[in-house]
Protein backbone atom coordinates (compact mmCIF):
# COMPACT_ATOMS: atom_id res chain seq x y z
CA UNK A 1 0.00 0.00 0.00
CA UNK A 2 1.41 3.56 -0.67
CA UNK A 3 2.73 5.96 1.91
CA UNK A 4 -0.62 8.40 2.18
CA UNK A 5 -3.20 5.58 1.50
CA UNK A 6 -1.32 3.39 4.33
CA UNK A 7 -1.63 6.13 6.54
CA UNK A 8 -5.21 6.92 5.48
CA UNK A 9 -6.38 3.22 6.96
CA UNK A 10 -4.16 3.60 10.16
CA UNK A 11 -6.01 7.23 11.07
CA UNK A 12 -9.21 5.95 10.01
CA UNK A 13 -8.62 2.52 12.20
CA UNK A 14 -7.05 4.39 14.89
CA UNK A 15 -10.53 6.31 15.44
CA UNK A 16 -12.87 3.32 15.18
CA UNK A 17 -10.56 1.97 17.77
CA UNK A 18 -10.67 4.94 20.13
CA UNK A 19 -14.87 4.97 19.61
CA UNK A 20 -15.62 1.24 20.43
CA UNK A 21 -13.02 0.32 22.72
CA UNK A 22 -12.70 -3.57 23.00
CA UNK A 23 -14.76 -4.55 20.00
CA UNK A 24 -12.06 -6.54 18.59
CA UNK A 25 -14.46 -8.58 16.23
CA UNK A 26 -16.11 -5.26 14.94
CA UNK A 27 -12.25 -3.84 14.45
CA UNK A 28 -11.17 -6.90 12.41
CA UNK A 29 -14.09 -6.45 9.84
CA UNK A 30 -13.44 -2.60 9.48
CA UNK A 31 -10.40 -3.05 9.15
CA UNK A 32 -10.20 -5.67 6.60
CA UNK A 33 -12.62 -3.81 4.43
CA UNK A 34 -11.21 -0.25 4.95
CA UNK A 35 -7.57 -1.87 3.33
CA UNK A 36 -9.13 -3.09 0.28
CA UNK A 37 -10.85 0.00 -0.55
CA UNK A 38 -8.45 2.45 0.58
CA UNK A 39 -6.92 3.39 -2.62
CA UNK A 40 -10.48 3.55 -4.27
CA UNK A 41 -11.16 6.39 -1.71
CA UNK A 42 -7.56 7.59 -2.41
CA UNK A 43 -8.27 7.92 -6.11
CA UNK A 44 -11.36 9.26 -5.83
CA UNK A 45 -11.13 12.25 -2.61
CA UNK A 46 -15.12 12.94 -2.93
CA UNK A 47 -15.29 9.94 -1.05
CA UNK A 48 -12.97 10.65 1.35
CA UNK A 49 -14.53 14.63 1.71
CA UNK A 50 -18.01 12.86 2.45
CA UNK A 51 -16.61 10.89 5.27
CA UNK A 52 -18.23 7.48 3.55
CA UNK A 53 -15.99 4.90 5.17
CA UNK A 54 -16.07 6.75 8.68
CA UNK A 55 -20.24 7.29 8.55
CA UNK A 56 -20.20 3.38 7.54
CA UNK A 57 -18.27 2.17 10.61
CA UNK A 58 -20.91 4.12 12.57
CA UNK A 59 -24.10 1.86 12.33
CA UNK A 60 -27.47 4.37 11.62
CA UNK A 61 -29.21 3.24 15.21
CA UNK A 62 -28.42 0.26 17.83
CA UNK A 63 -31.14 -1.15 19.68
CA UNK A 64 -30.32 -3.13 22.76
CA UNK A 65 -32.76 -4.19 25.15
CA UNK A 66 -34.35 -6.33 28.32
CA UNK A 67 -35.09 -9.74 27.60
CA UNK A 68 -37.19 -11.30 30.77
CA UNK A 69 -38.53 -14.64 30.12
CA UNK A 70 -39.45 -17.58 32.76
CA UNK A 71 -38.39 -21.23 31.93
CA UNK A 72 -40.28 -24.71 32.59
CA UNK A 73 -39.83 -24.36 36.90
CA UNK A 74 -41.03 -20.90 36.55
CA UNK A 75 -37.26 -19.52 37.06
CA UNK A 76 -37.07 -16.25 35.56
CA UNK A 77 -34.00 -14.77 33.18
CA UNK A 78 -32.75 -12.15 31.69
CA UNK A 79 -31.39 -11.90 28.39
CA UNK A 80 -29.72 -9.12 26.60
CA UNK A 81 -31.34 -8.46 22.88
CA UNK A 82 -30.10 -6.25 20.04
CA UNK A 83 -30.01 -5.24 16.80
CA UNK A 84 -27.67 -3.27 14.89
CA UNK A 85 -29.00 -0.98 12.11
CA UNK A 86 -26.00 -0.41 10.08
CA UNK A 87 -27.17 0.69 6.58
CA UNK A 88 -30.22 1.60 4.52
CA UNK A 89 -28.37 3.54 1.83
CA UNK A 90 -29.72 0.65 -0.65
CA UNK A 91 -32.89 -0.37 1.07
CA UNK A 92 -34.47 -1.42 4.09
CA UNK A 93 -32.26 -2.57 6.84
CA UNK A 94 -31.75 -6.85 6.12
CA UNK A 95 -29.78 -9.43 8.32
CA UNK A 96 -30.19 -12.17 10.69
CA UNK A 97 -30.44 -13.08 14.28
CA UNK A 98 -28.46 -14.57 16.43
CA UNK A 99 -29.01 -16.72 19.38
CA UNK A 100 -25.84 -17.47 21.20
CA UNK A 101 -24.15 -17.28 24.67
CA UNK A 102 -20.92 -15.09 23.01
CA UNK A 103 -22.82 -12.77 21.53
CA UNK A 104 -22.48 -8.98 22.65
CA UNK A 105 -22.09 -5.75 21.15
CA UNK A 106 -18.70 -6.21 18.88
CA UNK A 107 -20.18 -9.57 17.21
CA UNK A 108 -23.28 -7.55 16.31
CA UNK A 109 -21.33 -4.77 15.20
CA UNK A 110 -19.35 -6.85 12.84
CA UNK A 111 -22.15 -9.00 11.73
CA UNK A 112 -24.27 -5.48 10.37
CA UNK A 113 -21.27 -4.08 8.88
CA UNK A 114 -20.09 -6.83 6.95
CA UNK A 115 -23.93 -7.47 6.02
CA UNK A 116 -23.80 -4.17 4.55
CA UNK A 117 -21.38 -5.46 1.84
CA UNK A 118 -22.68 -8.63 1.39
CA UNK A 119 -26.19 -7.55 0.80
CA UNK A 120 -25.00 -4.86 -1.83
CA UNK A 121 -23.19 -7.45 -3.78
CA UNK A 122 -25.94 -9.54 -4.16
CA UNK A 123 -27.76 -6.90 -6.68
CA UNK A 124 -30.59 -6.72 -4.53
CA UNK A 125 -32.03 -3.76 -2.92
CA UNK A 126 -31.01 -4.59 0.57
CA UNK A 127 -29.73 -2.41 3.19
CA UNK A 128 -27.46 -4.28 6.32
CA UNK A 129 -28.21 -5.32 9.67
CA UNK A 130 -27.86 -7.67 12.51
CA UNK A 131 -29.06 -8.62 15.82
CA UNK A 132 -29.69 -11.56 18.77
CA UNK A 133 -29.34 -12.01 21.69
CA UNK A 134 -26.81 -14.06 24.45
CA UNK A 135 -29.67 -16.44 25.00
CA UNK A 136 -28.23 -20.30 24.34
CA UNK A 137 -31.06 -22.31 22.91
CA UNK A 138 -28.93 -25.51 23.71
CA UNK A 139 -30.93 -27.92 25.93
CA UNK A 140 -34.29 -25.46 26.14
CA UNK A 141 -37.39 -27.03 25.31
CA UNK A 142 -39.84 -25.80 22.35
CA UNK A 143 -41.73 -24.23 25.24
CA UNK A 144 -39.05 -22.08 26.42
CA UNK A 145 -37.20 -21.02 23.07
CA UNK A 146 -40.91 -20.10 22.40
CA UNK A 147 -40.92 -17.91 25.80
CA UNK A 148 -38.37 -16.32 24.98
CA UNK A 149 -38.97 -15.53 20.94
CA UNK A 150 -42.37 -14.12 22.22
CA UNK A 151 -40.42 -11.95 24.89
CA UNK A 152 -37.69 -10.64 22.09
CA UNK A 153 -40.14 -9.93 19.78
CA UNK A 154 -42.18 -7.98 22.10
CA UNK A 155 -39.40 -4.89 22.20
CA UNK A 156 -38.10 -5.77 19.03
CA UNK A 157 -41.37 -5.19 16.55
CA UNK A 158 -41.41 -1.68 17.25
CA UNK A 159 -38.15 -0.92 15.27
CA UNK A 160 -38.56 -3.63 12.11
CA UNK A 161 -41.24 -4.14 9.15
CA UNK A 162 -41.17 -5.12 5.65
CA UNK A 163 -40.40 -1.73 4.53
CA UNK A 164 -37.84 -0.71 7.67
CA UNK A 165 -36.18 -3.81 8.58
CA UNK A 166 -36.53 -7.72 7.44
CA UNK A 167 -34.50 -9.86 10.42
CA UNK A 168 -34.05 -13.19 9.51
CA UNK A 169 -32.19 -16.32 11.26
CA UNK A 170 -28.42 -16.95 12.06
CA UNK A 171 -26.77 -19.19 14.74
CA UNK A 172 -29.49 -20.57 17.02
CA UNK A 173 -32.22 -19.05 14.99
CA UNK A 174 -33.77 -21.78 12.83
CA UNK A 175 -37.43 -22.12 11.64
CA UNK A 176 -38.65 -22.93 14.79
CA UNK A 177 -37.57 -19.80 15.86
CA UNK A 178 -38.60 -17.97 12.69
CA UNK A 179 -41.74 -18.93 13.68
CA UNK A 180 -42.35 -17.93 16.86
CA UNK A 181 -40.97 -14.74 16.52
CA UNK A 182 -43.60 -13.75 13.34
CA UNK A 183 -46.36 -15.49 15.20
CA UNK A 184 -45.92 -12.61 18.00
CA UNK A 185 -44.62 -9.99 15.57
CA UNK A 186 -48.47 -10.90 13.75
CA UNK A 187 -50.51 -10.94 17.44
CA UNK A 188 -48.71 -7.59 18.01
CA UNK A 189 -48.69 -5.67 14.71
CA UNK A 190 -52.27 -7.85 13.62
CA UNK A 191 -50.70 -7.32 10.20
CA UNK A 192 -49.43 -10.71 8.04
CA UNK A 193 -46.39 -8.89 6.06
CA UNK A 194 -43.22 -10.19 4.89
CA UNK A 195 -41.24 -8.77 7.99
CA UNK A 196 -39.17 -11.63 9.06
CA UNK A 197 -37.79 -14.17 6.10
CA UNK A 198 -37.15 -17.63 6.26
CA UNK A 199 -40.47 -18.50 7.51
CA UNK A 200 -42.55 -21.82 6.74
CA UNK A 201 -43.16 -22.59 3.23
CA UNK A 202 -46.95 -22.74 3.72
CA UNK A 203 -47.67 -19.36 5.59
CA UNK A 204 -44.89 -17.03 3.10
CA UNK A 205 -41.98 -18.30 3.08
CA UNK A 206 -39.66 -19.25 0.08
CA UNK A 207 -38.98 -22.60 -1.12
CA UNK A 208 -35.28 -23.26 -1.13
CA UNK A 209 -34.31 -20.68 1.71
CA UNK A 210 -33.10 -23.45 3.80
CA UNK A 211 -30.67 -24.41 1.39
CA UNK A 212 -29.47 -21.52 0.28
CA UNK A 213 -26.38 -20.63 2.35
CA UNK A 214 -24.80 -23.95 1.99
CA UNK A 215 -25.65 -24.66 -1.96
CA UNK A 216 -24.72 -20.84 -3.15
CA UNK A 217 -21.69 -21.20 -1.23
CA UNK A 218 -20.98 -24.41 -3.49
CA UNK A 219 -21.96 -22.48 -6.47
CA UNK A 220 -19.49 -19.85 -5.82
CA UNK A 221 -16.74 -22.31 -4.76
CA UNK A 222 -17.15 -23.52 -8.62
CA UNK A 223 -17.11 -20.37 -9.82
CA UNK A 224 -14.07 -20.43 -8.11
CA UNK A 225 -12.62 -23.84 -8.94
CA UNK A 226 -13.97 -23.23 -13.04
CA UNK A 227 -10.88 -20.58 -13.21
CA UNK A 228 -8.52 -23.26 -12.61
CA UNK A 229 -9.89 -26.01 -14.64
CA UNK A 230 -10.95 -27.48 -11.71
CA UNK A 231 -14.46 -28.62 -9.97
CA UNK A 232 -15.50 -30.57 -6.82
CA UNK A 233 -15.37 -33.86 -8.71
CA UNK A 234 -13.53 -36.54 -6.35
CA UNK A 235 -12.52 -33.90 -4.13
CA UNK A 236 -12.23 -34.50 -0.60
CA UNK A 237 -14.08 -31.81 1.30
CA UNK A 238 -13.64 -30.76 5.30
CA UNK A 239 -16.73 -28.72 6.71
CA UNK A 240 -16.89 -27.38 10.01
CA UNK A 241 -20.30 -26.70 11.62
CA UNK A 242 -23.32 -29.15 11.58
CA UNK A 243 -26.32 -26.39 11.21
CA UNK A 244 -28.05 -25.08 8.55
CA UNK A 245 -25.26 -23.79 6.43
CA UNK A 246 -22.86 -26.72 6.97
CA UNK A 247 -25.81 -29.35 6.35
CA UNK A 248 -26.52 -28.27 2.43
CA UNK A 249 -22.90 -27.03 1.85
CA UNK A 250 -22.29 -30.87 2.44
CA UNK A 251 -25.55 -32.13 0.59
CA UNK A 252 -24.37 -30.13 -2.64
CA UNK A 253 -20.71 -30.81 -2.39
CA UNK A 254 -21.42 -34.47 -2.74
CA UNK A 255 -24.21 -34.06 -5.14
CA UNK A 256 -21.26 -31.97 -7.26
CA UNK A 257 -18.92 -34.95 -6.97
CA UNK A 258 -17.25 -34.15 -3.87
CA UNK A 259 -16.46 -36.51 -0.96
CA UNK A 260 -17.40 -34.55 2.34
CA UNK A 261 -15.45 -35.82 5.24
CA UNK A 262 -16.16 -33.79 8.80
CA UNK A 263 -18.65 -31.91 10.05
CA UNK A 264 -18.69 -30.74 13.57
CA UNK A 265 -20.19 -28.64 16.87
CA UNK A 266 -18.96 -26.81 19.23
CA UNK A 267 -18.08 -30.09 20.94
CA UNK A 268 -15.71 -31.74 17.70
CA UNK A 269 -16.02 -32.79 14.99
CA UNK A 270 -16.57 -35.97 12.97
CA UNK A 271 -14.00 -37.79 10.63
CA UNK A 272 -15.92 -40.16 7.69
CA UNK A 273 -13.01 -41.05 5.39
CA UNK A 274 -16.09 -43.19 3.27
CA UNK A 275 -17.27 -39.60 2.71
CA UNK A 276 -21.00 -38.29 3.45
CA UNK A 277 -23.68 -40.17 1.60
CA UNK A 278 -27.39 -38.99 0.20
CA UNK A 279 -28.57 -41.77 3.59
CA UNK A 280 -25.56 -40.02 5.55
CA UNK A 281 -27.37 -36.80 4.97
CA UNK A 282 -31.03 -37.97 5.73
CA UNK A 283 -29.60 -39.02 9.00
CA UNK A 284 -27.72 -35.40 9.88
CA UNK A 285 -30.95 -33.83 8.99
CA UNK A 286 -33.30 -35.88 10.91
CA UNK A 287 -30.19 -35.83 14.43
CA UNK A 288 -29.71 -32.02 13.85
CA UNK A 289 -33.40 -30.92 12.78
CA UNK A 290 -35.63 -32.95 14.44
CA UNK A 291 -33.76 -34.71 17.06
CA UNK A 292 -31.46 -31.35 18.05
CA UNK A 293 -28.74 -33.86 18.98
CA UNK A 294 -24.81 -33.51 18.77
CA UNK A 295 -22.65 -34.29 15.93
CA UNK A 296 -21.01 -36.77 18.35
CA UNK A 297 -23.80 -39.32 17.91
CA UNK A 298 -22.99 -39.60 13.79
CA UNK A 299 -20.01 -42.75 14.67
CA UNK A 300 -22.69 -44.39 16.94
CA UNK A 301 -24.63 -44.76 13.92
CA UNK A 302 -21.74 -44.94 11.39
CA UNK A 303 -19.05 -46.45 13.14
CA UNK A 304 -15.83 -46.59 10.32
CA UNK A 305 -16.34 -42.51 11.09
CA UNK A 306 -14.25 -41.70 13.85
CA UNK A 307 -15.44 -38.63 16.93
CA UNK A 308 -12.73 -36.12 17.95
CA UNK A 309 -13.61 -34.45 20.88
CA UNK A 310 -12.77 -30.72 21.71
CA UNK A 311 -10.98 -30.57 18.34
CA UNK A 312 -11.41 -28.74 15.01
CA UNK A 313 -11.31 -30.62 11.36
CA UNK A 314 -8.31 -28.80 9.87
CA UNK A 315 -5.92 -31.16 10.68
CA UNK A 316 -7.50 -33.79 8.41
CA UNK A 317 -5.95 -33.26 4.65
CA UNK A 318 -8.62 -32.22 2.20
CA UNK A 319 -8.62 -30.43 -1.14
CA UNK A 320 -11.51 -27.96 -0.46
CA UNK A 321 -11.89 -26.46 2.98
CA UNK A 322 -15.40 -24.88 3.75
CA UNK A 323 -15.76 -23.41 7.19
CA UNK A 324 -19.18 -23.48 8.24
CA UNK A 325 -19.57 -22.77 11.90
CA UNK A 326 -18.31 -19.15 13.38
CA UNK A 327 -16.02 -16.31 13.40
CA UNK A 328 -12.13 -17.10 13.86
CA UNK A 329 -13.17 -20.34 13.60
CA UNK A 330 -9.73 -21.08 11.26
CA UNK A 331 -6.43 -19.80 13.46
CA UNK A 332 -2.84 -19.70 12.17
CA UNK A 333 -2.37 -23.44 13.51
CA UNK A 334 -5.39 -24.51 11.84
CA UNK A 335 -4.14 -22.66 8.61
CA UNK A 336 -1.31 -24.43 8.49
CA UNK A 337 -2.55 -27.47 9.10
CA UNK A 338 -4.62 -26.81 5.58
CA UNK A 339 -2.21 -25.71 3.56
CA UNK A 340 -0.02 -28.67 4.71
CA UNK A 341 -3.00 -30.63 3.85
CA UNK A 342 -2.55 -30.04 0.17
CA UNK A 343 -5.77 -28.21 -0.21
CA UNK A 344 -6.67 -25.65 -3.34
CA UNK A 345 -9.66 -23.42 -1.85
CA UNK A 346 -10.81 -22.20 1.29
CA UNK A 347 -14.31 -20.60 0.71
CA UNK A 348 -15.94 -19.00 3.52
CA UNK A 349 -19.89 -20.42 4.71
CA UNK A 350 -19.72 -18.72 7.72
CA UNK A 351 -19.07 -15.38 8.79
CA UNK A 352 -15.59 -13.91 9.39
CA UNK A 353 -14.52 -17.28 10.54
CA UNK A 354 -10.91 -17.18 9.16
CA UNK A 355 -8.44 -14.53 11.20
CA UNK A 356 -6.40 -12.21 9.50
CA UNK A 357 -3.38 -13.87 10.53
CA UNK A 358 -5.00 -17.17 8.77
CA UNK A 359 -5.48 -15.62 6.24
CA UNK A 360 -2.30 -14.73 5.28
CA UNK A 361 -1.55 -18.10 5.83
CA UNK A 362 -3.93 -19.20 3.15
CA UNK A 363 -2.92 -16.85 0.33
CA UNK A 364 0.84 -17.15 0.95
CA UNK A 365 -0.04 -21.13 0.02
CA UNK A 366 -1.30 -20.56 -2.95
CA UNK A 367 -4.98 -21.49 -2.20
CA UNK A 368 -8.14 -19.82 -3.86
CA UNK A 369 -9.68 -17.48 -0.91
CA UNK A 370 -13.20 -16.26 -0.72
CA UNK A 371 -14.52 -14.32 1.80
CA UNK A 372 -17.80 -14.57 3.41
CA UNK A 373 -19.21 -12.04 2.30
CA UNK A 374 -18.95 -12.86 -1.24
CA UNK A 375 -19.59 -16.93 -0.58
CA UNK A 376 -21.92 -17.15 1.62
CA UNK A 377 -24.44 -14.08 0.61
CA UNK A 378 -26.48 -16.93 -1.02
CA UNK A 379 -28.86 -16.94 2.35
CA UNK A 380 -29.71 -13.43 2.09
CA UNK A 381 -29.87 -13.41 -1.49
CA UNK A 382 -33.35 -15.81 -1.55
CA UNK A 383 -34.15 -13.84 1.61
CA UNK A 384 -34.67 -10.66 -0.36
CA UNK A 385 -36.30 -13.25 -3.14
CA UNK A 386 -38.74 -13.96 -0.03
CA UNK A 387 -39.08 -10.36 0.25
CA UNK A 388 -40.13 -10.21 -3.72
CA UNK A 389 -42.82 -13.11 -3.31
CA UNK A 390 -44.15 -11.98 -0.01
CA UNK A 391 -44.81 -8.02 -1.64
CA UNK A 392 -45.96 -9.89 -5.28
CA UNK A 393 -48.34 -12.45 -3.15
CA UNK A 394 -46.96 -14.69 -5.34
CA UNK A 395 -44.28 -18.34 -4.31
CA UNK A 396 -42.03 -19.40 -7.09
CA UNK A 397 -40.60 -22.90 -7.79
CA UNK A 398 -37.70 -24.59 -6.54
CA UNK A 399 -35.89 -24.80 -9.84
CA UNK A 400 -37.41 -21.17 -10.51
CA UNK A 401 -35.54 -20.02 -7.05
CA UNK A 402 -32.63 -22.25 -7.82
CA UNK A 403 -31.52 -20.58 -11.04
CA UNK A 404 -32.18 -17.23 -9.26
CA UNK A 405 -29.82 -18.59 -6.67
CA UNK A 406 -27.14 -19.55 -9.12
CA UNK A 407 -27.50 -16.52 -11.07
CA UNK A 408 -26.84 -14.23 -8.25
CA UNK A 409 -23.60 -16.44 -6.71
CA UNK A 410 -21.93 -16.25 -10.44
CA UNK A 411 -23.09 -12.64 -10.54
CA UNK A 412 -20.83 -11.97 -7.35
CA UNK A 413 -17.96 -13.64 -8.53
CA UNK A 414 -17.95 -11.56 -11.90
CA UNK A 415 -17.96 -8.75 -9.57
CA UNK A 416 -14.92 -9.85 -7.41
CA UNK A 417 -12.96 -10.84 -10.80
CA UNK A 418 -13.97 -7.43 -12.06
CA UNK A 419 -12.64 -5.01 -8.91
CA UNK A 420 -9.88 -7.98 -7.31
CA UNK A 421 -7.78 -8.84 -10.57
CA UNK A 422 -4.75 -8.27 -10.20
CA UNK A 423 -1.78 -7.24 -12.46
CA UNK A 424 -0.77 -11.09 -12.37
CA UNK A 425 -3.78 -12.44 -13.67
CA UNK A 426 -4.51 -13.56 -9.87
CA UNK A 427 -7.50 -12.97 -8.44
CA UNK A 428 -7.56 -11.18 -4.89
CA UNK A 429 -11.34 -12.20 -3.79
CA UNK A 430 -11.38 -10.03 -0.58
CA UNK A 431 -10.56 -6.93 -2.41
CA UNK A 432 -13.07 -7.84 -4.82
CA UNK A 433 -16.07 -7.90 -2.62
CA UNK A 434 -15.15 -5.36 -0.58
CA UNK A 435 -14.47 -2.77 -3.39
CA UNK A 436 -17.38 -3.37 -5.71
CA UNK A 437 -20.21 -3.79 -1.98
CA UNK A 438 -18.70 -0.70 -1.27
CA UNK A 439 -18.94 1.64 -4.58
CA UNK A 440 -22.44 0.77 -4.82
CA UNK A 441 -23.19 1.66 -1.09
CA UNK A 442 -21.04 4.91 -1.71
CA UNK A 443 -22.38 6.03 -4.60
CA UNK A 444 -25.74 5.72 -2.95
CA UNK A 445 -25.18 7.87 0.36
CA UNK A 446 -23.74 10.33 -2.16
CA UNK A 447 -26.59 10.45 -4.19
CA UNK A 448 -28.90 10.83 -0.81
CA UNK A 449 -26.84 13.58 1.09
CA UNK A 450 -25.65 13.74 4.21
CA UNK A 451 -28.35 11.36 6.13
P1 LIG B 1 -26.64 -22.97 13.05
O1 LIG B 1 -27.03 -22.52 14.40
O2 LIG B 1 -27.64 -23.69 12.22
O3 LIG B 1 -25.34 -23.89 13.15
C1 LIG B 1 -24.17 -23.40 13.71
C2 LIG B 1 -23.16 -24.54 13.78
O4 LIG B 1 -21.90 -24.01 14.13
C3 LIG B 1 -23.53 -25.56 14.83
O5 LIG B 1 -23.07 -26.82 14.44
C4 LIG B 1 -22.76 -25.04 16.05
O6 LIG B 1 -22.43 -26.02 17.00
C5 LIG B 1 -21.48 -24.54 15.39
N1 LIG B 1 -20.91 -23.50 16.22
C6 LIG B 1 -21.51 -22.37 16.66
N2 LIG B 1 -20.68 -21.67 17.45
C7 LIG B 1 -19.54 -22.39 17.52
C8 LIG B 1 -18.31 -22.22 18.18
N3 LIG B 1 -18.09 -21.13 18.94
N4 LIG B 1 -17.35 -23.17 18.00
C9 LIG B 1 -17.56 -24.26 17.23
N5 LIG B 1 -18.72 -24.50 16.59
C10 LIG B 1 -19.69 -23.57 16.73
O7 LIG B 1 -26.10 -21.66 12.29
P2 LIG B 1 -25.93 -21.41 10.73
O8 LIG B 1 -25.55 -22.67 10.06
O9 LIG B 1 -27.11 -20.65 10.29
O10 LIG B 1 -24.71 -20.38 10.72
C11 LIG B 1 -23.35 -20.81 10.66
C12 LIG B 1 -22.49 -19.65 10.19
O11 LIG B 1 -22.93 -19.23 8.89
C13 LIG B 1 -22.53 -18.39 11.05
O12 LIG B 1 -21.26 -17.76 11.00
C14 LIG B 1 -23.55 -17.52 10.35
O13 LIG B 1 -23.37 -16.14 10.64
C15 LIG B 1 -23.21 -17.83 8.89
N6 LIG B 1 -24.25 -17.54 7.94
C16 LIG B 1 -25.49 -18.12 8.05
C17 LIG B 1 -26.45 -17.86 7.11
C18 LIG B 1 -27.76 -18.55 7.11
O14 LIG B 1 -28.50 -18.41 6.13
N7 LIG B 1 -28.12 -19.32 8.14
C19 LIG B 1 -26.21 -16.90 6.02
C20 LIG B 1 -24.84 -16.43 5.94
C21 LIG B 1 -23.93 -16.73 6.89
P3 LIG B 1 -23.19 -26.06 18.43
O15 LIG B 1 -24.48 -26.74 18.16
O16 LIG B 1 -22.27 -26.82 19.30
O17 LIG B 1 -23.36 -24.63 18.87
Amino acid sequence: MEDFTSRFVEGFMGEVIARNPGESEFHQAVRAVAESVAPYIVENPHLMDAKILERLAEPERIIIFRVPWTDDRGEVHINRGFRVQNSSAIGPYKGGLRFHPSVNLSIMKFLAFEQTFKNALTTLPMGGAKGGSDFNPRGKSDAEVMRFCQSFMTELYRHIGADTDIPAGDIGVGGREIGYLFGQYKRIKDQFTGTLTGKGLNWGGSIFRPEATGYGLCYFALKMLEGRGESFEGKKVNISGAGNVAQYAAQKAMRLGAKVQTLSDSDGFVFDPDGLTEEKMQYVFRLKNIRRGRIKEYVQEYPSAQYFPGERPWKIPCDIALPCATQNEIEPADAENIVKGGAILLAEGANMPTTPEAVKIILAGGLLYAPGKASNAGGVAVSGLEMSQNSMRTSWTADEVDSMLRRIMSDIHASCVKYGTLPDGSIDYVLGANTAGFIKVADAMIDQGLV
